[in-house]
């Protein structure tokens, strides 16, 4: 065997996004014992960390040793019973993937459907939250498979009218766009590393409200999934009384998602906030130019998934193929029924710059000319420059 030397990429897919030297060498520094009182005050800091960028004082906020799905498994198993009614809001793969795994826990699953690339509809969700007491409504914040943002405020107040306990995946928003967790009074919200956190894949940071704790304490049976089970879990991480093992933290990993917090913090969140909506905004002004359409609606755009529209005529994995040889992009193709349909451009965390949007466009231009496509390269990026000019003048 040989050591691995991976390319040099430049990641605009839906994540993962690029990391950012600063993490890449937090996650080189030694490695120590888990139960050593350092790297217990690591974690509490983390956990800290992770309750201020959620704006969750009063949740417990841990890291799980898994990605993002790790969060969204935990959620589901730990609040659902077999028996339990559960209504998911499907309006793209991953709410669809929350239904899956309800449906192994056991709940009986009720879904809303939608249209891919629609937000979530609180009309529809109330009237299925009117239709049947359920325990649990679970939906996607960020639907990263479409680019559509719901709206998680309207969606956990319904939740709660109803008496149902929410649960949002806020893995590609966290760091994106606002989460405020206190504000929505949201019980159960899970994220990612590996999106607009820019740290590598492999954890996901998750938020538990009191009555979410309450009801999985209550439990009539164990949670099936044993190194998921909160009741086990908060023992090791709860910090009172001690420590004790339960499993061994991915020690480096959670040095490279402490790295990402300072940075985050350093930069402001409302700065990166900020920042993602210009270099979307600069973006979406750029591919206009070159002819190009976004798939959703204006008003439930995300700023860091950018779901684009395939020409007539044009091979979207042609486009994608070009871009990673010519240019060591990487961009994400469509998934499920957008699949051949839809290319997918990330702008999360330390890949929501404005050389990236220059690159991209330039990248992609040249690309869809080899398909026949004619997309000026030069004026996509004029009208990304001119957006990007407004915003640092409004
Ligand atoms: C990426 C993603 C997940 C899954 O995260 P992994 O890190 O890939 O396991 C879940 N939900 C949404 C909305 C995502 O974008």
């Amino acid at each position: 065997m040989q050591s691995f030397q991976p390319p040099r990429r430049i990641l605009m897919g839906p994540g993962p996004s690029d990391v950012s030297p600063r993490v890449l060498s937090a996650l080189a520094r030694p490695t120590i014992g888990h139960l050593d009182p350092e790297f217990q005050a690591l974690m509490e800091d983390i956990k800290a960390g992770l309750a201020r960028l959620m704006n969750a004082p009063d949740h417990a906020c841990v890291p799980l040793p898994a990605p993002g799905t790790a969060g969204m498994e935990a959620a589901i198993m730990n609040l659902l019973e077999p028996g339990d009614v559960a209504v998911i809001a499907v309006n793209g793969a991953f709410g669809g993937r929350m239904a899956d795994m309800a449906g192994r826990a056991g709940a009986e699953v009720v879904t809303v459907d939608h249209a891919w690339g629609e937000p979530v509809d609180p009309a529809r969700i109330e009237a299925a939250l009117k239709a049947r007491q359920a325990k649990v409504l679970a939906f996607v914040h960020a639907e990263t498979s479409t680019g559509a943002r719901s709206d998680a405020q309207t969606l956990c107040a319904l939740a709660r009218a109803h008496g149902a306990l929410s649960i949002v995946d806020c893995v590609t928003s966290l760091g994106g766009i606002a989460v405020d967790v206190a504000a929505w009074d949201a019980d159960v919200v899970y994220s990612g590393t590996q999106k607009c956190l820019s740290a590598p894949p492999g954890l996901s940071p998750i938020a538990l409200s009191k009555r979410a704790q309450a009801a999985i304490s209550g439990r009539r049976e164990k949670v099936r999934n044993w190194l998921c089970d909160f009741n086990l879990l908060m023992s090791y991480w709860g910090g009172e009384g001690g420590r004790t093992y339960h499993h061994t933290a991915p020690i480096n990993a959670l040095y490279g998602l402490h790295e990402s917090l300072v940075m985050l913090f350093e930069e402001g969140q409302q700065a990166a906030i900020v920042r993602h909506a210009r270099v979307h905004e600069a973006l979406v002004a750029g591919l206009e130019a070159a002819g190009l359409k976004l798939l959703v609606d204006p008003a439930h755009r995300l700023p860091q998934l950018n779901a684009v529209v395939v020409p007539e005529g044009v091979d979207e994995a042609a486009v994608r193929a070009h871009v990673l040889q010519r240019w060591d992009l990487e961009i994400g193709a469509g998934l499920g029924p957008l699949k051949g349909k839809i290319w997918r451009i990330g702008l999360m965390g330390a890949s929501a710059t404005p050389w990236h949007v220059r690159l991209c466009l330039t990248a992609l231009c040249e690309a869809l000319a080899a398909q026949g496509f004619t997309a000026d390269a030069a004026a996509a990026v004029a009208a990304a420059e001119a957006s990007l000019e407004r915003r640092l003048a409004a």
